[in-house]
């Protein structure tokens, strides 16, 4: 049976052996990891996945792709259907661990369908404590923009959030023929650990109110952006020029602004 991959779910189905088996190296798998899987599809990193753990739990949202997955009626896969951008992953990570500690037990992978992948990763922010990584192939783009450094082009607000949470290891890129459809794009695979001294929910929530001011408008000085919010001394004691473009600040510059909004 053939399945018409759709667009509106981002399917790009991934073809090529070699680019699977690179995931997998990865991943370096322990038969007991709890792993989940973010859009399974058709089966193209489930089925090896499977055939290396004693359990593996999928997120999909196509009912014609659940129907496929069902059809295997093996015990050891977990089908959850539905949304992964409404789903709670520090609750998996609770069941999951069963008696044992759920703290940094959980593995993400997926090759994520390019709508949804920068705003689940924003997601994963609030549930690194009961994450051990996250492996995902996203646009290169995207990667590019999490792995960056202050002052370059790619640098903004999602590689500040990012980057003050997880560990950031870009593995490697992926051709567009490697996917049937292929994209218009080039892929990457990256891998997010979580740092140990990540910040708390509330210095989180303030980091991303205050990253939102900064990078509002991405021509303006720091001094118009934050307008309302901290004035020029304000920027100052913190020894931050006003002057300055947001892109242009390192990790440290924006937790000291937050800390003081917050
Ligand atoms: N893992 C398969 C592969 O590598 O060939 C499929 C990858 S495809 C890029 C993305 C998958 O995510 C599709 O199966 C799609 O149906 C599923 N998907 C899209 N949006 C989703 C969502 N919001 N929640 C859960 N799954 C979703």
């Amino acid at each position: 049976m053939t399945h018409k991959a759709r667009k509106r779910f981002g399917q790009n189905f991934l073809q090529d052996l070699a680019v699977i088996e690179r995931l997998l190296a990865a991943l370096r798998l322990q038969p007991t990891d709890a792993v989940v899987e973010v859009g399974p599809g058709l089966g193209a990193l489930t089925l090896p996945l499977l055939s290396r753990l004693e359990h593996l739990t999928v997120i999909e949202i196509d009912r014609d792709l659940i129907a496929r997955l069902e059809a295997l009626r093996d015990d050891s896969l977990t089908i959850i259907s539905g949304d992964v951008m409404q789903f709670d992953f520090s609750a998996l990570a609770t069941r999951l661990s069963g008696t044992q500690s759920s703290a940094h037990s959980l593995r993400v992978v997926g090759n994520l369908p390019y709508n949804i992948g920068t705003p689940l990763l924003i997601r994963l922010l609030d549930s690194h404590e009961a994450i051990r990584d996250v492996h995902v192939m996203l646009q290169k783009e995207v990667v590019d923009r999490l792995h960056a450094s202050p002052g370059t082009r790619a640098f903004g607000r999602l590689s500040v959030l990012i980057q003050s949470v997880f560990d950031v290891q870009p593995l490697f890129t992926v051709a567009a023929e490697a996917f049937r459809p292929a994209p218009k794009i080039q892929s990457a695979v990256v891998r997010l650990t979580p740092l140990e001294n990540a910040p708390d929910p509330c210095a989180m929530e303030a980091l991303q109110a205050c990253t939102r001011l900064a990078f509002a408008n991405k021509r303006k000085t720091l001094r118009n952006n934050l307008k309302g919010h901290l004035d020029e001394n304000a920027l100052r004691e913190l020894q931050i020029d006003p002057q300055a473009r947001a892109e242009t600040l390192d990790l440290s510059a924006f937790h000291r602004m937050a800390a003081k909004l917050g």
